[in-house]
């Protein structure tokens, strides 16, 4: 059982135990890899139906872990039995040493949602959040814990990829930055830090290169199969841009790169007219069905979508 210390010398704490707000893609991804390392896990979010799917779906996840001998079935039970669930925010992170917000990427919500936490997470609890865009900074001024306010920024899909990016807020207390960095070492994680300046670095050098992969579809340089294929086999990425971006959600891509030209009030991150379109039309990527590619046909290989399909 994994009960180290938070962080290194002049630890602000023992994660005893860790409050996950929101158990969508990301939060039942981050519940699922500390319930998996030993941790005692409460998942909080104010849907009971998503807390029920988040549940089934971290099941499944340890199941195919099971599949590929990562896991044995003793380790899937125990995993489970180290979550709980809540639907109230103020019940859930009463006795959290760490609480890790992964509630909808939306800065009024997150802004309500550090409110609570400082008034009902103890004194001393490190208050992380999974934004992939918000100001760790602006986050951070809302409570009276600015020092123990962090970015805590898991890729997705959670279980599988390495990266945590981790965020300073201008007024996050370096032990805590070392708290933080050590206990992404402790989930097989390997962390790198940033500084907190719009998109940080993960989304400030993807987002711009998906956009004008975007751009370059909406201006006719190339067709979408030919563009992605540049980027897979030219560059060796696993998949090419615009299917990344479905995969994201191009609502997402869309609102980091506001949140880019915003910030730096440089026009070359201006988000592509056709990305604005799709958003406004609904074609979300994978989770409407639909963006760049199709994925209501049930077809094992990529689909364009009518939309761009070759004449
Ligand atoms: P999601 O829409 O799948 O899940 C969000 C969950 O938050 C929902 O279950 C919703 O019911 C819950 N929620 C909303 N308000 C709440 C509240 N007040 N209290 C508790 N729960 C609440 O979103 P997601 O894709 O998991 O993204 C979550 C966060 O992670 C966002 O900040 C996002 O930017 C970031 N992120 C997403 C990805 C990704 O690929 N999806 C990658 C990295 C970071």
């Amino acid at each position: 059982m994994l009960r180290p210390p938070l962080g290194g010398q002049g630890g602000l704490g023992r994660p005893h135990l860790i409050s996950v707000i929101g158990a969508g893609t990301m939060g039942n991804g981050i519940a699922h890899v500390f319930a998996q390392t030993g941790f005692k896990v409460n998942l909080i979010d104010v849907n009971n139906v998503q807390l029920e799917k988040a549940m089934a779906s971290i099941g499944k996840n340890l199941d195919r872990q099971i599949a590929k001998t990562l896991l044995t079935e003793e380790q899937k039970k125990s995993a489970l039995e180290n979550i709980t669930t809540y639907n109230e925010v103020a019940i859930g992170v009463s006795a959290a040493n760490l609480v890790i917000e992964a509630a909808t990427e939306n800065i009024d919500l997150k802004l309500d949602i550090f409110r609570q936490l400082d008034e009902f997470a103890p004194a001393g609890c490190i208050l992380a959040t999974n934004t992939s865009s918000i100001s760790i900074t602006k986050i951070a001024a809302v409570t009276k814990r600015p020092e123990l306010v962090i970015g805590m920024h898991f890729m997705n899909p959670v279980p599988v990829m390495k990266l945590v990016e981790i965020i300073n807020g201008y007024a996050t207390d370096a032990r805590v930055t070392d708290d933080i960095v050590a206990l992404s070492k402790q989930l097989g994680k390997v962390p790198c830090v940033v500084n907190d300046y719009p998109g940080f670095i993960a989304n400030r050098i993807l987002m711009p290169m998906i956009n004008e992969a975007i751009y370059s579809l909406y201006e006719g340089v190339a067709e979408l199969e030919e563009i992605d294929t540049v980027m897979k086999l030219g560059m060796a990425h696993p998949m090419g841009p615009l299917q990344l971006a479905d995969f994201i959600g191009l609502d997402v891509c869309l609102s980091i790169l506001k949140v880019l030209q915003d910030g730096f009030g440089n026009p070359k991150y201006a988000p592509c007219p056709l990305l604005a379109n799709m958003v406004m039309a609904g074609k979300l990527g994978v989770k409407s069905g639909e963006g760049f590619y199709n994925y209501t046909l049930g077809s094992k290989d990529l689909v364009v979508s009518g939309r761009f399909k070759k004449s």
